[in-house]
């Protein structure tokens, strides 16, 4: 053994175990294979005077089944990039690819449940019709609506509110509202914009470990997860990618290798406590390698 080599080992003894920076492909971490593919994605925003460089050079993976979340400050290009994966905009280099196929065709097979901040729903409908609206567009049977509907408010806690219209609702539960309606037409991947951001902490606190039920009830699901909460990110998810702030880069990914399901109780835990400092410091890094362009 050389001693450049054998000074690598005995540094590598002295590193807590190997379960902050893992850089490994995702290939390598079976069993989820890649179900979204990022590669060296750019966006670029040209106004008549101006342009903006929203992404640059933007790459990761997420894992069939996997919930993966994106944090970084507020205009990094988070929203952008989840804009991009649903195929609702086009990037200006790079690729994405959902399954192999682009995220055009795949939204085209309603492959995609989208949760915004605001949960967008209308005034005029109840919770049930708003729930069954995606439903009702693919011209569904009414009689399956109808129970795919009550499955779903079961699922998200909202059976006693089938009558009520949005206005009658708080926050949350017009945010489990958006959340079933997402999910109404069975996608394999949900889609989440900062869907707790506009809620009180506590209840958004409460959410966090509802949509982990949610999820671990809809098996198989891929959930691509924007938050700029740490402790949020660390609760719900199997891996978090690190942007910097504009241009958006994604300047690390850390697995949280804490068991599931996980619960409230998580968050008093050393580990969780070590990850949210670990995230924190690479946020702050992350912030001072910008250009602030
Ligand atoms: P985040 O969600 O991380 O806060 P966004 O993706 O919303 O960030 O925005 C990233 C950057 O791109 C911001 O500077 C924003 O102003 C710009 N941007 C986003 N959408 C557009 C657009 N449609 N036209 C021009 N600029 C945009
Ligand atoms: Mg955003």
């Amino acid at each position: 053994m050389t001693d450049v080599l054998r000074h690598g080992v005995a540094q590598a003894a002295k590193e807590p175990p190997a379960r902050h920076h893992h850089h490994e492909p995702i290939s390598e971490r079976a069993p989820h294979p890649v179900a979204i593919r990022v590669t060296d994605v750019s966006k670029r925003f040209t106004g008549k005077r101006s342009a903006t460089t929203a992404l640059d050079d933007v790459s990761f993976d997420i894992g069939s089944g996997e919930f993966v979340s994106l944090i970084g400050p507020s205009g990094c290009g988070k929203s952008t990039l989840l804009r991009l994966v649903a195929g609702l905009m086009a990037p200006s280099g790079g690729e994405l690819t959902i399954n192999g196929i682009t995220p055009r065709e795949a939204r085209r097979q309603r492959q995609f449940g989208i949760v915004f901040q605001s949960p967008v729903l209308f005034d005029w409908r109840t919770v049930e019709d708003n729930i069954g609206l995606p439903l009702q567009v693919f011209r569904t049977p009414k009689a399956e609506i109808r129970s795919r509907v009550r499955e779903l408010t079961e699922t998200v806690g909202l059976s006693d509110f089938l009558g009520h219209y949005p206005w009658q609702l708080s926050g949350g539960m017009q945010q489990r509202a958006a959340i079933a309606r997402a999910l109404s037409f069975r996608p394999p991947f949900l889609l989440m914009d900062e869907p707790f951001g506009a809620l009180d902490m506590i209840t958004r606190d409460r959410m966090g470990t509802e949509l982990l039920r949610i999820w671990a009830a809809t098996p198989g699901t891929t959930v691509m997860f924007i938050t700029h909460s740490i402790s949020e990110a660390v609760l719900l998810s199997d891996r978090v990618v690190v942007m910097s702030a504009r241009p958006g880069r994604v300047v690390e990914t850390v697995n949280i290798d804490l068991p599931r399901p996980r619960t409230e109780s998580v968050r008093e835990s050393t580990e969780f406590f070590e990850y949210d400092t670990l995230l924190r410091r690479l946020l702050m890094e992350a912030e001072a390698l910008s250009d602030g362009g």
